[in-house]
């Protein structure tokens, strides 16, 4: 009950729906009923004899059978039968009428309501997973937070609206049936409200296991998802590695399993219709019966026509019932998805006392790591670092692959942070230096080239987007990316596809360039690319890139021996620890791992 709730909460302020609708909902079953109940005068009016007869008025005004006997009688008496049969439809037919109009105004409230819950959700959601720290998704399967986004999210809103639009509106129904077909007859009410319980007992042991089974089957719809995002963004690896039939029938699995358990659900949940449409026609049978008996008898003061009205209406009665039941089983796959939802929704950021809130504005004196030991999981990957990047100077780091390079450069936009030690930024602790301004601050350029599926200028103007298309235009001059532009067919408006896959390795890399020289930051963090690119390629970018390091301090991920060369100071990590740091002069001369990597040849001659 607490997750309905909460999920409820969603729909703030939910007094501005729930009143109307309630309002709304009575009246509507009001006039629901009343035209059931109609039926009564309708067939008296025509079956009875109408000779010698008196209206009586009845003595309570909740007597409303013999309200309607009353008028019919009297309408009868005072315009002839034919007039009041008149009358009886008409009333009939505004009843209707009245009881539908009610209905559709009381649905409208009902999927404003709906429609609010779904949009707080998702936007909490989406906003709450944009928050979370980068290691949050080191264990987190992307399909299964975009399951959670896309799809539980609507599963919740529909069930848990519907359930509410249940709850509220039938119960209402369900009572007015009782009170006329109590006004009808007591006796015979009595006797049949006594079989009601056997048919909740019945469908609660169909439904009570939908629950466990809705959430196993939206656990592997996640999964699905996830086969599917790692099957369309690898698309270009499964061919080349002729894994194809390989990755379908892993998604086929998949989709087997998931869509079985779809099927058992069903099953289960179609169950509850047809058995409570038997129990409620055996309960019909058994009245009819009963019923008849005392008609024929002509025991207590049942008339005919009163008997065939409470026949319809109990007939009608089995429908909220009904929907009563099936809400439950809806409510049990709402619950589930509202489960993993909030699961979402309560996983805290790991860091989060470490977001900081002094704001720097630009980089005065240096970035200082003492000594900073991190780990992902126990064993340390960082070890022990010091160093400092000086403003306006360059650090090249170096080492073997596995070293620890791209898991020092992340703790400096505090993707992550230190397990022990400090990193100062001005002298400033890191863990109180907000990691929004800090970021600001800081432009990076990756290996993988990270672009969006948009226009190149969207791409370009990413980090800041009211740039003029003039000042998106000379980044790309100084990124060197703005003549093959506009050899593109729409130049700067060409869409560059998923992940930019309509660009070439190097275009690509020169636009992530243009996009960090538009940000123009004070402090760069480089990834250089160590994919080959052909040499007028590697000329361009390398120029832009060195261009873009003018008068900017910088880190760099080094591949190059000219980077390297050129850098201030030279960081050697070897598992998790500086084996050696200087200049390339200082280090060639020390004749340790530094001279070992460069006799290797580990770096790129450009
Ligand atoms: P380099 O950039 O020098 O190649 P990395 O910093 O990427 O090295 O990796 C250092 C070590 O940390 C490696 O042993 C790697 O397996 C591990 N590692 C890197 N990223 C993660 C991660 N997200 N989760 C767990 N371990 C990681």
């Amino acid at each position: 009950m607490h997750t309905y709730f909460r999920l409820l909460s969603y729909a703030r302020p939910i007094s501005k729906y729930a009143f109307p609708y309630l309002l709304l909902i009575i009246l509507a079953t009001i006039f629901n009923t009343l035209n059931i109940a109609l039926l009564a005068p309708l067939l008296s009016t025509l079956f009875e004899e109408q000779q010698n007869l008196t209206a009586i008025k009845p003595d309570s005004w909740l007597d409303i059978m013999g309200w309607f006997d009353y008028l019919t009688l009297s309408a009868n008496i005072n315009f002839g039968a034919q007039k009041a049969l008149k009358w009886t439809c008409l009333a009939i037919l505004s009843s209707v009428l009245l009881s539908n109009i009610f209905k559709y105004f009381s649905q409208r409230i009902m999927e404003n309501l709906r429609i609010q819950t779904l949009l707080n959700l998702r936007k909490t959601l989406f906003d709450h997973v944009m928050n979370m720290d980068m290691l949050y998704f080191n264990d987190q399967r992307k399909g299964n937070i975009i399951a959670k986004i896309a799809s539980d999210v609507q599963v919740v809103q529909f069930s848990v609206t519907n359930t509410l639009q249940v709850l509220f509106k039938e119960p209402f129904q369900l009572i007015a049936y009782l009170f006329v077909l109590f006004a009808i007859s007591f006796k015979l009410t009595l006797f049949s409200i006594l079989v009601l319980p056997l048919s909740a007992w019945v469908i609660s042991k169909i439904v009570r296991k939908l629950k466990a089974q809705a959430k196993e089957a939206q656990e592997r719809f996640g999964m699905m998802i996830s086969y599917l995002d790692e099957a369309l963004s690898g698309i270009r690896i499964i061919k080349g590695f002729n894994a194809t039939s390989r990755i379908k029938d892993r998604f086929h699995q998949e989709n087997i399993q998931y869509s079985e358990l779809g099927r058992k659900m069903a099953y289960r949940q179609q169950l509850g219709s047809p058995v409570s449409e038997f129990l409620g026609v055996l309960m019909v049978t058994i009245l009819v019966l009963y019923g008849g008996n005392l008609v024929i008898q002509g025991q207590g003061d049942l008339s005919a026509a009163a008997f065939i009205t409470y026949i319809a209406i109990f007939s009608q009665i089995m429908r909220p019932a009904k929907a009563l039941t099936e809400s439950f089983s809806m409510i049990n796959t709402g619950l589930a998805a509202g489960e993993r939802v909030l699961e979402l929704i309560d996983e805290k950021p790991k860091h989060e006392e470490l977001q900081g809130n002094i704001a720097v504005k630009e980089l005065k004196d240096k970035i200082r790591f003492n000594q900073v030991s991190f780990a992902y999981q126990k064993e340390l990957v960082l070890n022990n670092v010091s160093f400092d990047i000086e403003r306006g100077k360059t650090v090249a780091l170096v080492g073997p692959s596995g070293a620890g390079k791209s898991t020092l450069m992340d703790l400096i936009p505090k993707f992550i942070h230190p397990l022990s030690g400090e990193i100062s930024f001005d002298g400033i602790s890191f863990s109180n230096v907000s990691s929004e301004s800090l970021r600001s601050i800081i432009g990076i350029v990756n290996q993988d080239s990270i672009l969006f599926n948009d226009s190149i200028k969207n791409n370009i103007a990413f980090a800041n987007p009211n740039a003029s298309e003039n000042q998106i235009m000379e980044a790309a001059k100084i990124a060197n990316a703005h003549d093959f532009i506009m050899e593109t067919e729409n130049g700067y408006d060409t869409n560059i596809g998923d992940r930019g896959v309509k660009l070439s390795g190097g275009q690509k890399q020169r636009i992530c360039i243009a996009r960090a020289v538009l940000m123009n930051p004070p402090v760069l963090l480089l990834d250089e690319a160590t994919s080959s690119l052909d040499a007028e390629s590697e000329y361009l970018v390398q120029d832009a890139l060195n261009k873009l390091m003018e008068n900017r301090t910088s880190l760099i991920i080094a591949h190059r021996l000219s980077t390297i060369q050129k850098a201030d100071l030279i960081l050697v990590l070897d598992q998790g620890k500086v084996a050696e740091q200087g200049t390339h002069f200082e280090l060639l001369f020390k004749e340790g791992i530094y001279s070992r990597l460069i006799d290797k040849q580990q770096f790129k001659k450009a």
